[in-house]
């Protein structure tokens, strides 16, 4: 049996990470839990499955919890007990699935304790690529990707020389506006925005999706994960959201993974490896519909290329990118910005960041620091 520990249990990845833990039974322990503050879930969760341990975000949700579950479960708030769940002693494997820049310490800690990864959390990787991808080497441990794109890829690698590489080409459904004039940008709600065509997901990654930011962060987790510079790195949009990523290698030929949009496929590869185990997820009819597949368009979706132009510039500019977006998209999911000026808060901190190298986590904590306050003000100035 896999001793597990799941953090951002009562989000999108950890439910669906939990129904590939019920569809292989005895094969995986839950031994710790971390979310935020959906403790009714929670509570649902400690009865099912056990852990010796639950993290929550606060101490008022602490103390909801503490009542309902009695003494039966140890019970902690706050950073610090996320990375009490995250290191949690016999644990093999860390399910990374807290949302945004709330996973880093917790997954570096999981690290540092020489835990094995299955990383969703890609925020992490954007924002202390090169300290994590040092980290995972210093303690020996193996990180298994969960972004579909990304298992997709490592999949497509298997078997292969990482010499004989020419690219790698990550593919993006396009989200809600993938065919929306931009003319009607102007009229993008929350609600329109959070109606992703192809995956059910979490609030912020589904507006990251609709403004393609999303897939700038990909790439910007891709490079870390299979240590590949920005010029090996390229997108397509494929609406069907069926072929999750390929790898084209020097002789032409092109290795990708197929199967239905669902994120219970990528968490069950990574939970099984190398083994392949129940996933749950539909299987996929080939027969049902055209696959099709074109450029992006930079244009309609300007935030794409400022992703890339963050690699290029290197340092901490993807970690100010990633906690700029954090403010940025929640203040256009209270109405406080439009859609299109995403991209213009984003742009306005990125030219006004310090590009310097981090040497630690500690920089990279104070890098997105400055960049939530540069955005917050660039939000409240409106028209920035
Ligand atoms: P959700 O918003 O659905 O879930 C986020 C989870 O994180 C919840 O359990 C939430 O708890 C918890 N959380 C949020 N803030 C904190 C905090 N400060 N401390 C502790 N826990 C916290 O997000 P998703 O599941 O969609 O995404 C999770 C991660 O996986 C993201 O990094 C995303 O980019 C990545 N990912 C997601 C995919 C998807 O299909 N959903 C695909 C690929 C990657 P609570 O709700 O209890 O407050
Ligand atoms: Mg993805």
């Amino acid at each position: 049996m896999k001793q597990l520990a799941l953090l951002g249990s009562t989000g999108s990845i950890g439910t669906s990470t939990l129904d590939v833990v019920r569809a292989n039974p005895g094969a995986f322990d839950i031994k710790a839990l971390a979310a935020g503050s959906n403790v009714g879930l929670l509570y649902e969760q400690v009865k099912e499955f056990s852990p010796e341990y639950v993290s929550v975000a606060t101490e008022q949700a602490a103390r909801e919890l503490r009542t309902l579950v009695g003494g039966s479960v140890e019970v902690g708030f706050g950073v610090d007990s996320a990375i009490t769940a995250a290191t949690t002693p016999g644990v093999s494997q860390v399910l990374s699935a807290i949302s945004g820049a709330a996973g880093l310490l917790p997954t570096m800690a999981a690290i540092e304790s020489g835990m094995d990864i299955a990383l969703a959390n890609k925020e992490t990787l954007v924002m202390a690529g090169h300290l994590f991808m040092e980290a995972v080497e210093r303690a020996g441990v193996t990180v298994l990707p969960v972004d579909s794109e990304h298992s997709a890829v490592f999949q497509s690698l298997k078997g292969h020389r990482k010499e004989d590489v020419e690219r790698i080409v990550l593919t993006a459904s396009g989200g809600p506006f993938l065919n929306t004039p931009k003319e009607e940008f102007a009229g993008i709600t929350p609600k329109t925005a959070l109606k992703h065509p192809k995956w059910a997901m979490g609030a912020k990654i589904s507006i990251d999706s609709a403004t393609l930011v999303n897939k700038g962060l990909e790439v910007i987790e891709a490079r870390w994960l299979f240590d590949l510079p920005a010029e090996k790195i390229s997108v397509v949009v494929h609406p069907q959201s069926i072929v999750h990523s390929m790898v084209e290698y020097v002789d032409g030929s092109i290795v990708s993974q197929l199967s239905n949009p669902d994120m219970k496929g990528p968490i069950a590869y990574a939970l099984g490896y190398p083994a392949r185990i129940e996933s749950g997820a539909q299987r996929l009819d080939l027969t049902k519909e055209p696959l099709t597949f074109f450029e992006p368009d930079t244009d309609r979706f300007p935030c794409l290329k400022l992703a890339f132009d963050t690699l290029r510039t290197g340092g901490v500019a993807p970690a100010v990118l990633n906690g700029a977006d954090e403010v940025a998209v929640e203040a256009f999911l209270n109405n406080r910005l439009s859609f299109a000026d995403i991209y213009r808060v984003l742009d306005t901190v990125l030219q006004n960041h310090n590009p310097q190298e981090p040497c630690s986590i500690e920089e990279v904590v104070e890098a997105d620091r400055w960049a939530r306050e540069a955005a917050t003000e660039a939000v409240e100035s409106q028209g920035v």
